[in-house]
């Protein structure tokens, strides 16, 4: 039975809506084909070319100087004090850049620092560097990975996991647009970003730092991001040096811990790894970072027919490598392939590591220096990846202006870039069950609103905020409000009762080898007695903060307490909203039936707690789509594009894919109805398009937009093919009444598959189309 005290604030809400929804959405903002985004963001324009004044520069150096270029330290190599305190120590910047000849620094000591902090580091980084015999720039790196995250002030975007939720890559790119622009004003040039590692193992604790489990997605997000970050002119003071990472199939451990083995096939590896590092590599990224764990056996910072066979002779890279933290050390400490450091410093050079991120010692330039002067490296490959290094500080423009520019610190945090992370958030919120129509809720209504992330920026954040693991409340700005501050905003504090519930700590000891986050139970009974008093309950779930090797667990169920909390609160029989503020997809079996709505908010960042409220009381009308498949059991990982026998119930189906949510999935509060799928063709040739159209109408009541997602299924194939693959999506704005047919081309490309023999390849036979309910079959000749 619907709560009646609802179902009369459901009244007055039909009335807001008509009082607050715009009638009509600008169309312009509106990707009507992901293919010609890609096509057109791929294209990368006339570039100056720095090869002759590179080479005059190489023809001067010496050895210790070329070895310097390829070495890169970490700041505490060169920084007294902690914190805000943090002072560069002349004699430390020194040994590091007028004698070791170090051509970059990388990260943060502690925590953000401000931009004026920034420009007095990198300035007397610059000033140093000034003074060595050929005066070459240091290149300074940083992980601005949803947005310039450690420079105080800045605009945060919700990860890239939310980012392809929005389905937007528009967005994507006015996104690292912004984030450039920031790390570029605190002086910094190379961001290390995009993740183009493909999230297809949910408990991988680097899960959210991915576009999802689809290759595609991940592709159109990908080139999007990394055209954001270098621009049309990568030396504009606007714009940075990519770092595509982590180069390639570290996203895939066998046991979900991250830097564990993989054990991938070629043929997969091509299939579903590749793709996103080949197409970014032809959008011109400037820089690669390397896969700090093994696949088959190989650890990635040994594999020279990925670094080189691949990267370089297929795939025609002509920026830099650089390795992962430590990870040539890792070589003889976690993988033992090399008996010593110097061992695996050349088998690391030799395989194609052009930069190493050593980054706590001057080991590697010691060892390297020796190694060419006993020959077991060759001068040649020393000065191949010093041209490298060398191109891309020439393209940055770091020759001519190395130091920081203070008119740019006023480009940090403005409002209109915070708009923009603002829409972002909004448009990946993704609407999974909504029972009744629950949602969106009356202005009205009496609010509990209960659970561990639903008064906590961390969550909200996640990892790369201000620190490494997020997880340090007061370096967060003050004023953005939490789920609960929104929603008191919203609907004004009287209305709002807030109840703790549960919460999620850190784990004192947390480490590389300890669980980041304790759930524990608070105050369940006060919640389940304030819940009495109001018409819904706002339950917001999920988890803290993490990053990387603390970030591993053992089991992907939601912590036991919250089980407990909303358990308890569903027994009251309120209707009970589920907010989902998490990194990964958390197991929610229990607890998803009795749910009224689900929204997933994934890790929406410092305006997440806005757009959910926005979206709760309908001021936003949800869009996202789940970039992944949320699985019901710990155990059912299964990607969307399974085998089809999987999800068939005969003789020879085993029906295991059942997940709780499915890949693409997404609610609005208007319905989109599907018609017309038509093929121009039946039948087609290897080297012919295949035009397809569809008409998507709002038939529904207010103003919304869609993601529309095309899929194209191989019925019969060499390789067992999995049931469908994205290939095409689009996303629209509708008014309710409105229809627009979209318009999409398929290409041999969209019909092939890595064969046997690790090549891509075309087989004649049937395939279908699918969009939405609507299927059409073709034959390819
Ligand atoms: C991470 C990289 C990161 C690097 C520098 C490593 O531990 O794997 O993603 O870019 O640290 O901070």
């Amino acid at each position: 039975m619907r709560n009646p005290v609802l179902a009369l604030g459901a009244v007055s809400l039909s009335l807001c809506f008509v009082l607050q929804t715009p009638m009509t959405i600008k169309a312009q903002t509106d990707l009507v084909d992901s293919d010609e985004f890609f096509q057109r963001a791929s294209r990368t324009g006339p570039e100056r070319d720095p090869t002759q004044k590179v080479e005059e520069l190489l023809k001067r150096m010496t050895l210790d100087e070329k070895v310097g270029q390829m070495t890169q330290l970490a700041i505490g190599m060169i920084v007294n004090g902690s914190d805000q305190n943090v002072q560069i120590d002349p004699a430390k910047l020194d040994k590091a850049i007028v004698k070791y000849g170090v051509g970059s620094i990388l990260n943060v000591s502690d925590q953000a620092l401000t931009v004026d902090k920034w420009h007095e580091i990198i300035g007397q980084i610059q000033e140093a560097a000034k003074k060595t015999r050929l005066g070459i720039p240091v290149i300074y790196g940083i992980d601005s990975i949803h947005g310039a995250n450690y420079v105080q002030g800045a605009t945060l975007f919700p990860q890239e996991i939310g980012m392809a939720a929005t389905w937007n890559p528009e967005l994507m790119k006015r996104a690292s647009e912004i984030a450039a622009m920031e790390t570029r004003a605190a002086g910094i040039p190379w961001s290390f970003s995009p993740v183009l590692d493909i999230g297809r193992n949910p408990l991988w604790p680097r899960f959210w730092e991915t576009f999802g489990e689809d290759p595609y997605l991940a592709k159109v997000m990908g080139v999007a991001f990394v055209r954001g970050l270098e621009g049309s002119d990568v030396a504009s003071e606007q714009q940075v040096a990519s770092s595509l990472k982590h180069y390639m199939g570290y996203s895939f451990p066998l046991t979900g811990r991250d830097r564990t083995p993989a054990l991938i096939p070629e043929n997969y590896l091509r299939e579903y790894f590749l793709p996103t590092f080949d197409a970014a590599v032809k959008a011109g990224a400037r820089t690669i970072m390397i896969n700090s764990a093994e696949i088959n056996g190989v650890p990635g910072h040994v594999n020279r027919h990925i670094l080189t066979d691949i990267l370089r002779t297929e795939l025609g890279f002509k920026g830099f490598v650089v390795s992962d933290w430590e990870d040539i050390k890792k070589l003889v400490t976690f993988w033992r392939i090399a008996a010593n450091e110097k061992e695996a410093t050349r088998m690391a050079i030799m395989a194609g590591i052009d930069m190493s991120m050593v980054p706590l010692d001057y080991s590697f330039a010691d060892h390297l220096i020796a190694l060419v002067k006993e020959g077991a490296v060759p001068q040649s490959r020393i000065d191949e990846a010093v041209r490298r290094i060398l191109r891309v500080k020439f393209e940055l423009g770091l020759f001519e202006k190395p130091m920081p520019n203070a008119a740019l610190k006023a480009k940090v945090g403005l409002p209109e870039s915070r708009q923009v992370s603002l829409q972002a958030a909004q448009e990946s919120i993704t609407l999974l069950k909504n029972t009744n129509n629950v949602l969106p809720l009356a202005k009205t209504a009496k609010v509990l609103v209960t659970g561990p992330t639903s008064d906590s920026l961390i969550s909200l954040n996640n990892g790369w905020t201000y620190v490494w693991q997020g997880s340090e409340e007061s370096l967060y700005p003050k004023d953005r409000p939490t789920i609960r501050k929104a929603i008191e905003a919203k609907i004004g504090a009287g209305n709002v009762t807030f109840v703790q519930g549960t919460k999620i700590t850190r784990h004192p000891g947390a480490s590389n080898s300890t669980p980041t986050d304790v759930d524990e139970e608070v105050d369940i009974p006060a919640a389940v007695a304030a819940a009495k008093n109001v018409d819904v309950v706002v339950l917001a779930l999920g988890e803290g903060s993490y990053c990387e090797t603390p970030g591993n667990i053992t089991d992907l169920t939601l912590g036991e307490p919250q089980i407990k909390l909303a358990q308890a609160l569903q027994a009251t029989g309120k209707p009970v909203v589920m907010v989902l503020v998490e990194g990964r997809p958390r197991i929610i079996n229990r607890i998803a039936e009795g749910a009224n709505a689900i929204l997933m908010a994934y890790n929406p960042s410092n305006e997440g707690g806005t757009a959910i409220a926005d979206v709760l009381f309908g001021d936003v009308n949800p869009s996202g789509k789940l970039p992944f498949t949320y699985p019901r059991t710990p155990n059912g990982l299964i990607n969307y594009d399974h085998k089809p026998f999987e999800t068939e119930n005969t003789a020879f189906g085993n029906m295991a894919f059942n997940p709780q949510f499915r890949f693409g999935e997404g609610l609005s509060y208007t319905n989109f109805t599907y018609s017309d799928l038509r093929l121009g063709k039946q039948t087609i040739s290897a080297n012919e398009e295949l035009p397809v159209s569809v008409t998507v109408t709002n038939s529904g009541q207010r103003a919304g937009k869609e993601a529309v997602l095309l899929y194209v299924s191989d019925l019969v194939a060499s390789i067992s093919p999995p049931g469908r693959r994205l290939r095409r999506f689009a996303k629209i704005s509708l008014n309710p009444g409105q229809s627009r047919t979209l318009n999409f081309t398929l290409r041999a490309e969209d019909l092939s598959f890595i064969g046997a023999d690790n090549k891509r390849v075309v087989e004649p036979g049937e395939f279908d189309v699918k969009v939405a309910g609507l299927t059409q079959r073709f034959t390819l000749k």
